[in-house]
């Protein structure tokens, strides 16, 4: 998202014909990432560093935070009834961030934010099948019956749409670990609610290659680091 042509984008940013664009750019007026760029055609994406005669154009950094989501507060950037996932944050930008897979008011654990687009697509689009962990404690005992049903997947008729294959673990009979390769609306408590079980507690423990830090008490959050961010 936000890709462009060198040329378009400046066009656009100073309003000026794309033919004016070439002069600028011939005469080594503008610089991308702190290089003298010529070609018209080259891409700039929404964190290139982008100056005309040293005036800064575009300047973005990207930004990757983890949170340990607590019970009772919002996945969402405003809410007038509850405090939000952003408010917990001290990130000085960040009202620039968006949450790439929210969890239920009363879902704890792994929350990932950021202002890169396209690394929030990636990580949350159906296509690149991103396995999401959780450990889900239950009302009622479970048995190795849930295994196979969850493995089957689950018609939801609201949707329309048959679950893919999920599998669950039981560490105990009131404890399960689930992993979903997709994250419809409630999916976890809809699935165990076919069983007529309460899920009275669900906390999400990781999202494809990066984990919860145990280090992070609910309601703290640190950024990411760069093996977690192109994992
Ligand atoms: N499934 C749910 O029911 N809720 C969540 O927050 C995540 C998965």
């Amino acid at each position: 998202s936000k890709r462009a042509r060198l040329d378009r984008f400046i066009s656009a940013t100073k309003r000026v014909s794309r033919k004016h664009v070439r002069v600028l750019l011939a005469k080594g007026l503008v610089k991308v990432d702190g290089e003298i760029a010529r070609d018209i055609d080259q891409i700039v994406d929404e964190f290139s560093h982008i100056t005309l005669e040293g005036e800064v154009l575009q300047a973005n950094t990207p930004i990757y935070l983890m949170l340990h989501k607590p019970v009772g507060v919002v996945s969402a950037t405003v809410d007038d009834k509850h405090k939000t996932v952003i408010d917990l944050l001290s990130h000085p930008d960040k009202q620039q961030l968006h949450i790439v897979g929210r969890l239920d008011l009363n879902t704890s654990g792994l929350l990932l934010l950021t202002n890169d687009g396209r690394w929030s697509k990636r990580l949350m689009s159906p296509e690149h099948k991103v396995a999401k962990l959780y450990r889900v404690s239950l009302e009622n005992p479970i048995d190795a019956s849930y295994i196979q049903a969850f493995h089957e997947g689950m018609y939801f008729e609201f949707e329309d749409i048959t679950t893919l294959p999920a599998k669950l673990e039981i560490v105990d009979p009131h404890t399960a670990l689930v992993t979903l390769m997709e994250g419809r609306y409630h999916q976890i408590k809809r699935m165990f609610g076919r069983f007529r079980n309460p899920v009275i507690g669900l906390h999400r423990i990781s999202v494809g290659e990066i984990v919860l830090d145990s280090q992070l008490l609910a309601g703290q959050s640190r950024v990411l680091s760069t093996a977690e961010i192109c994992s």
